[in-house]
């Protein structure tokens, strides 16, 4: 198993920051993998995506959180963050208090949206960004419409802002499946 980076992360709620791993490459020798589909491999350990802050016990996901910070292995450069909690995963009793408050809903609304934004073929990440950068827009005219602000708008948008180039990047797409039919590999 090779080791990969830590992640740093603050707590949204009181900002003590935890530490999660990550691997390079491993393997599933040694494994047990149990009936409800649990998996403990040695060589190839899980990290939570949905964890607790040891501090003020706020039970958040990781992976709408923006990484704060990452240090390697041995890295004296960012010590304070070697510091940092570990991001662990929850225990039952956590799993209920989850259901209990805000991050079950929290999530279902990230997820639809990443959803809205694969079918209407937007990048999530460009979608978040023209909603971010226009969502303040509509903080006083409630006449405005807040639907233009889904993915699908963006995508129509998209399209008549740019047709010419998204023809082009789809006859060069159509082109470059025909090219890999056909065994030949090109390397620009
Ligand atoms: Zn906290």
């Amino acid at each position: 198993m090779l080791p990969g980076p830590n992640y740093v992360y603050k707590c949204p709620r009181c900002g003590n920051l935890l530490t999660v791993g990550s691997i390079l490459s491993g393997n599933t020798i040694g494994a047990k993998i149990y009936s409800d589909g649990k998996r403990i491999a040695p060589m190839l350990p899980d990290f939570p995506d949905l964890t607790k802050c040891k501090k003020c016990e706020t039970i958040f996901w990781l992976n709408i959180l923006r990484k704060i910070g990452r240090y390697e292995w041995g890295d004296k450069m960012n010590s304070k963050w070697a510091k940092a909690d570990d991001a662990d995963f929850l225990d039952i009793e956590d799993y209920f208090r989850a259901l209990d408050d805000n991050v079950a809903e929290n999530a279902a609304i990230i997820y639809s949206m990443m959803g809205c934004c694969k079918a209407s073929e937007v990048n999530f990440r460009d979608w978040l960004v023209y909603f971010l950068d226009n969502v303040h827009h509509y903080d006083n005219d409630y006449t405005m419409d807040l639907a233009e602000l889904l993915p699908h708008h963006l995508a129509e948008q998209t399209k008549k802002e740019y047709p010419t180039q998204i023809r082009e990047l789809s006859k060069f797409s159509e082109h470059l499946g025909e090219t890999l039919k056909d065994g030949l590999i090109i390397i620009v």
